[in-house]
Protein backbone atom coordinates (compact mmCIF):
# COMPACT_ATOMS: atom_id res chain seq x y z
CA UNK A 1 0.00 0.00 0.00
CA UNK A 2 0.84 4.08 -0.19
CA UNK A 3 2.79 5.11 2.88
CA UNK A 4 0.68 7.77 4.65
CA UNK A 5 1.50 11.39 4.29
CA UNK A 6 3.62 13.30 7.36
CA UNK A 7 1.52 14.58 9.93
CA UNK A 8 -1.19 12.17 8.85
CA UNK A 9 -0.21 10.47 12.15
CA UNK A 10 -0.50 11.93 16.28
CA UNK A 11 2.75 10.22 16.64
CA UNK A 12 4.25 12.26 13.96
CA UNK A 13 2.38 15.27 15.29
CA UNK A 14 3.28 15.34 18.85
CA UNK A 15 7.28 15.58 17.61
CA UNK A 16 6.65 18.80 16.52
CA UNK A 17 7.30 21.57 18.57
CA UNK A 18 4.91 23.02 20.84
CA UNK A 19 3.49 26.26 19.30
CA UNK A 20 3.74 24.09 15.68
CA UNK A 21 1.76 21.30 17.29
CA UNK A 22 -1.30 23.52 18.46
CA UNK A 23 -1.45 24.89 15.26
CA UNK A 24 -2.16 21.36 13.40
CA UNK A 25 -3.94 19.46 16.23
CA UNK A 26 -6.26 22.72 17.36
CA UNK A 27 -5.95 25.76 14.61
CA UNK A 28 -8.72 27.51 16.12
CA UNK A 29 -7.29 28.28 19.07
CA UNK A 30 -3.68 29.40 17.53
CA UNK A 31 -5.39 32.10 15.82
CA UNK A 32 -6.46 33.65 19.16
CA UNK A 33 -3.93 35.11 20.09
CA UNK A 34 -4.26 37.61 17.30
CA UNK A 35 -7.58 38.71 18.63
CA UNK A 36 -8.25 41.79 19.69
CA UNK A 37 -8.51 41.85 23.46
CA UNK A 38 -11.49 41.04 24.30
CA UNK A 39 -12.98 39.12 21.96
CA UNK A 40 -15.41 36.43 23.30
CA UNK A 41 -13.79 32.85 21.93
CA UNK A 42 -15.50 30.80 24.30
CA UNK A 43 -16.85 29.29 21.00
CA UNK A 44 -13.77 28.25 20.00
CA UNK A 45 -13.11 25.63 22.87
CA UNK A 46 -16.76 24.09 22.64
CA UNK A 47 -15.18 20.40 21.78
CA UNK A 48 -11.68 20.22 22.97
CA UNK A 49 -10.37 16.91 23.54
CA UNK A 50 -7.65 15.56 25.33
CA UNK A 51 -4.65 13.27 23.92
CA UNK A 52 -6.28 10.22 24.93
CA UNK A 53 -9.60 10.80 23.29
CA UNK A 54 -7.36 11.90 19.80
CA UNK A 55 -5.86 8.81 20.22
CA UNK A 56 -8.65 6.55 20.52
CA UNK A 57 -10.38 8.65 17.30
CA UNK A 58 -7.34 8.17 15.68
CA UNK A 59 -7.27 3.98 16.22
CA UNK A 60 -11.01 4.01 14.36
CA UNK A 61 -9.47 5.42 10.95
CA UNK A 62 -6.06 3.07 11.06
CA UNK A 63 -7.33 -0.20 9.57
CA UNK A 64 -6.02 -3.53 9.80
CA UNK A 65 -7.12 -6.96 9.08
CA UNK A 66 -9.66 -6.88 12.37
CA UNK A 67 -11.11 -3.73 11.32
CA UNK A 68 -11.56 -2.90 7.72
CA UNK A 69 -12.47 0.47 6.26
CA UNK A 70 -13.50 -0.16 2.47
CA UNK A 71 -15.52 2.28 0.14
CA UNK A 72 -19.08 0.20 0.40
CA UNK A 73 -21.25 1.77 -2.89
CA UNK A 74 -22.44 4.46 -4.84
CA UNK A 75 -26.17 5.73 -4.90
CA UNK A 76 -27.60 7.88 -6.82
CA UNK A 77 -30.57 7.50 -5.21
CA UNK A 78 -32.18 6.59 -1.83
CA UNK A 79 -33.72 3.39 -2.42
CA UNK A 80 -29.53 2.35 -3.36
CA UNK A 81 -28.18 3.83 0.09
CA UNK A 82 -27.06 0.71 2.08
CA UNK A 83 -29.37 -0.16 5.13
CA UNK A 84 -28.75 2.30 7.43
CA UNK A 85 -27.57 0.06 10.42
CA UNK A 86 -24.71 2.35 11.49
CA UNK A 87 -24.20 5.80 12.76
CA UNK A 88 -23.53 7.91 9.61
CA UNK A 89 -21.80 11.56 9.17
CA UNK A 90 -22.23 12.83 5.32
CA UNK A 91 -20.04 15.86 4.08
CA UNK A 92 -21.17 18.02 2.19
CA UNK A 93 -20.14 21.07 -0.35
CA UNK A 94 -19.59 23.36 -3.27
CA UNK A 95 -17.61 21.59 -5.94
CA UNK A 96 -13.73 22.67 -5.05
CA UNK A 97 -14.14 23.20 -1.96
CA UNK A 98 -11.77 20.21 -1.29
CA UNK A 99 -13.88 17.72 -0.06
CA UNK A 100 -12.54 14.96 -1.38
CA UNK A 101 -9.07 15.70 -0.09
CA UNK A 102 -10.71 16.21 3.37
CA UNK A 103 -11.62 12.84 3.12
CA UNK A 104 -8.33 11.55 2.02
CA UNK A 105 -7.03 13.25 4.34
CA UNK A 106 -9.30 11.71 6.92
CA UNK A 107 -8.73 8.29 5.71
CA UNK A 108 -5.00 8.74 5.12
CA UNK A 109 -4.32 5.99 7.37
CA UNK A 110 -5.97 3.47 5.78
CA UNK A 111 -4.29 4.02 2.15
CA UNK A 112 -6.51 1.35 0.75
CA UNK A 113 -9.42 3.26 0.65
CA UNK A 114 -10.47 5.17 -2.43
CA UNK A 115 -11.79 8.20 -2.24
CA UNK A 116 -13.29 8.56 -5.81
CA UNK A 117 -13.89 11.76 -7.60
CA UNK A 118 -16.55 12.03 -10.51
CA UNK A 119 -15.82 15.24 -11.93
CA UNK A 120 -16.32 15.17 -15.46
CA UNK A 121 -19.25 17.53 -16.30
CA UNK A 122 -22.49 15.64 -17.45
CA UNK A 123 -21.27 12.91 -15.49
CA UNK A 124 -23.23 11.54 -12.47
CA UNK A 125 -23.10 12.35 -9.08
CA UNK A 126 -23.47 10.01 -7.10
CA UNK A 127 -23.65 9.51 -2.95
CA UNK A 128 -20.21 7.60 -1.70
CA UNK A 129 -20.99 5.36 1.19
CA UNK A 130 -17.48 4.55 3.35
CA UNK A 131 -17.77 1.91 6.30
CA UNK A 132 -15.21 2.30 8.90
CA UNK A 133 -15.62 -1.38 10.58
CA UNK A 134 -18.40 -2.11 12.95
CA UNK A 135 -18.49 1.55 14.14
CA UNK A 136 -20.03 4.32 11.71
CA UNK A 137 -20.31 4.96 7.84
CA UNK A 138 -19.00 8.21 6.37
CA UNK A 139 -21.18 9.66 3.19
CA UNK A 140 -19.52 11.77 0.63
CA UNK A 141 -22.19 14.04 -0.59
CA UNK A 142 -21.73 15.13 -4.71
CA UNK A 143 -20.41 18.76 -4.72
CA UNK A 144 -23.19 21.64 -5.12
CA UNK A 145 -22.94 24.15 -7.50
CA UNK A 146 -25.41 27.29 -8.55
CA UNK A 147 -27.55 25.64 -10.92
CA UNK A 148 -27.94 22.43 -9.26
CA UNK A 149 -29.82 19.97 -11.41
CA UNK A 150 -33.44 19.43 -10.24
CA UNK A 151 -32.09 15.21 -9.38
CA UNK A 152 -29.22 16.22 -7.74
CA UNK A 153 -31.34 18.51 -5.32
CA UNK A 154 -33.64 16.18 -5.05
CA UNK A 155 -31.27 13.47 -3.99
CA UNK A 156 -29.84 15.59 -1.31
CA UNK A 157 -32.97 16.44 0.05
CA UNK A 158 -34.07 13.07 0.33
CA UNK A 159 -30.92 12.29 1.85
CA UNK A 160 -30.91 14.66 4.56
CA UNK A 161 -34.65 14.09 5.42
CA UNK A 162 -34.93 10.58 5.49
CA UNK A 163 -31.55 9.09 6.50
CA UNK A 164 -32.37 8.12 10.47
CA UNK A 165 -28.68 7.30 11.08
CA UNK A 166 -27.12 10.08 10.11
CA UNK A 167 -25.99 11.73 13.26
CA UNK A 168 -24.44 15.01 11.92
CA UNK A 169 -23.75 16.53 8.41
CA UNK A 170 -20.56 18.54 7.83
CA UNK A 171 -21.10 21.74 5.68
CA UNK A 172 -17.85 22.41 4.26
CA UNK A 173 -16.95 26.27 2.97
CA UNK A 174 -13.98 27.37 1.90
CA UNK A 175 -11.49 28.95 3.91
CA UNK A 176 -10.07 31.48 1.28
CA UNK A 177 -13.16 32.83 -0.15
CA UNK A 178 -15.54 32.24 2.94
CA UNK A 179 -19.24 31.93 2.84
CA UNK A 180 -20.81 32.59 -0.35
CA UNK A 181 -24.34 32.30 -1.55
CA UNK A 182 -24.26 28.69 -2.55
CA UNK A 183 -23.59 27.79 0.95
CA UNK A 184 -26.17 30.00 2.49
CA UNK A 185 -28.70 27.98 0.12
CA UNK A 186 -27.48 24.86 2.13
CA UNK A 187 -27.44 26.48 5.35
CA UNK A 188 -31.09 27.14 4.98
CA UNK A 189 -32.13 23.47 4.02
CA UNK A 190 -30.03 22.04 7.02
CA UNK A 191 -31.75 24.61 9.07
CA UNK A 192 -35.62 24.04 7.61
CA UNK A 193 -35.23 20.10 8.43
CA UNK A 194 -33.94 20.83 11.44
CA UNK A 195 -30.64 18.56 11.42
CA UNK A 196 -27.80 18.86 13.03
CA UNK A 197 -24.40 20.13 10.96
CA UNK A 198 -21.30 21.49 11.67
CA UNK A 199 -19.53 24.13 9.67
CA UNK A 200 -15.92 23.29 7.80
CA UNK A 201 -13.37 25.63 7.10
CA UNK A 202 -11.35 24.27 4.55
CA UNK A 203 -7.63 25.21 2.77
CA UNK A 204 -6.55 27.30 5.74
CA UNK A 205 -3.48 26.95 4.63
CA UNK A 206 -4.15 28.74 1.20
CA UNK A 207 -5.68 31.51 3.48
CA UNK A 208 -3.28 34.46 4.80
CA UNK A 209 -3.72 35.30 8.27
CA UNK A 210 -5.89 37.92 7.89
CA UNK A 211 -8.00 36.76 5.59
CA UNK A 212 -8.70 33.84 7.66
CA UNK A 213 -9.51 35.52 10.53
CA UNK A 214 -11.96 37.85 8.77
CA UNK A 215 -13.65 34.50 7.31
CA UNK A 216 -13.25 33.26 11.01
CA UNK A 217 -15.23 35.86 12.99
CA UNK A 218 -17.79 36.39 10.17
CA UNK A 219 -18.85 32.65 10.02
CA UNK A 220 -19.21 32.23 13.77
CA UNK A 221 -21.01 35.51 13.70
CA UNK A 222 -23.20 34.31 11.44
CA UNK A 223 -23.65 30.88 13.01
CA UNK A 224 -24.27 32.84 16.34
CA UNK A 225 -27.22 34.98 14.76
CA UNK A 226 -28.51 33.02 12.23
CA UNK A 227 -28.62 29.21 12.96
CA UNK A 228 -30.33 26.65 15.42
CA UNK A 229 -28.70 23.22 14.21
CA UNK A 230 -24.90 24.28 13.56
CA UNK A 231 -22.65 23.37 15.98
CA UNK A 232 -21.03 26.54 17.74
CA UNK A 233 -17.58 26.42 16.94
CA UNK A 234 -16.08 26.12 13.77
CA UNK A 235 -13.47 23.53 12.27
CA UNK A 236 -10.64 24.92 10.69
CA UNK A 237 -9.07 22.41 8.70
CA UNK A 238 -5.74 21.79 6.03
CA UNK A 239 -5.59 18.22 4.26
CA UNK A 240 -2.05 20.14 2.70
CA UNK A 241 -0.45 20.63 6.21
CA UNK A 242 -3.22 18.00 8.29
CA UNK A 243 -4.21 20.77 10.76
CA UNK A 244 -7.57 19.86 12.25
CA UNK A 245 -7.49 16.74 10.83
CA UNK A 246 -6.99 15.18 14.20
CA UNK A 247 -9.23 17.26 15.98
CA UNK A 248 -11.83 16.49 13.04
CA UNK A 249 -11.55 12.64 13.11
CA UNK A 250 -12.03 13.36 17.02
CA UNK A 251 -15.42 15.08 16.55
CA UNK A 252 -16.55 12.18 13.78
CA UNK A 253 -15.50 9.83 16.24
CA UNK A 254 -17.56 11.72 19.09
CA UNK A 255 -20.62 12.37 17.26
CA UNK A 256 -21.36 8.75 15.96
CA UNK A 257 -20.89 7.51 19.57
CA UNK A 258 -17.80 6.13 19.93
CA UNK A 259 -15.99 8.14 22.30
CA UNK A 260 -18.14 7.42 25.81
CA UNK A 261 -16.34 10.39 27.50
CA UNK A 262 -14.55 13.19 25.86
CA UNK A 263 -11.90 14.63 28.79
CA UNK A 264 -11.38 17.68 28.10
CA UNK A 265 -7.59 18.87 26.98
P1 LIG B 1 -13.87 18.79 -4.15
O1 LIG B 1 -14.40 19.15 -5.50
O2 LIG B 1 -14.64 19.48 -3.07
O3 LIG B 1 -13.76 17.32 -3.91
O4 LIG B 1 -12.41 19.44 -4.05
P2 LIG B 1 -10.95 18.77 -4.14
O5 LIG B 1 -10.64 18.01 -2.90
O6 LIG B 1 -10.80 18.06 -5.42
O7 LIG B 1 -10.06 20.10 -4.11
C1 LIG B 1 -10.21 21.13 -5.06
C2 LIG B 1 -8.86 21.81 -5.26
O8 LIG B 1 -8.40 22.39 -4.05
C3 LIG B 1 -7.75 20.83 -5.67
O9 LIG B 1 -6.89 21.50 -6.57
C4 LIG B 1 -7.04 20.52 -4.38
O10 LIG B 1 -5.69 20.18 -4.55
C5 LIG B 1 -7.16 21.83 -3.64
N1 LIG B 1 -7.20 21.63 -2.17
C6 LIG B 1 -8.07 20.85 -1.50
N2 LIG B 1 -7.83 20.90 -0.17
C7 LIG B 1 -6.77 21.72 -0.01
C8 LIG B 1 -6.03 22.17 1.14
O11 LIG B 1 -6.31 21.85 2.29
N3 LIG B 1 -5.00 23.03 0.91
C9 LIG B 1 -4.67 23.45 -0.34
N4 LIG B 1 -3.64 24.29 -0.46
N5 LIG B 1 -5.32 23.04 -1.44
C10 LIG B 1 -6.37 22.19 -1.28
Amino acid sequence: GRASPPLAALSQVLRLERSRRTGIVFPLQKLERYLAPGTDTTRFRVFQPGLAALQRAEALFRSDRGHPIDYVSSAVRMDHAPPPALPEVCFIGRSNVGKSSLIRALFSLAPEVEVRVSKTPGHTKKMNFFKVGKYFTLVDMPGYGYRAPQDFVEMVEAYLQERHNLKRTFLLVDGVVGLQKTDNIAVEMLEEFGIPYVMVLTKIDRASRGVLLKNVLEIQEFVKENTQGCFPQLFLVSSVEFSGVHLLRCFVAHVTGNLPTVEAS
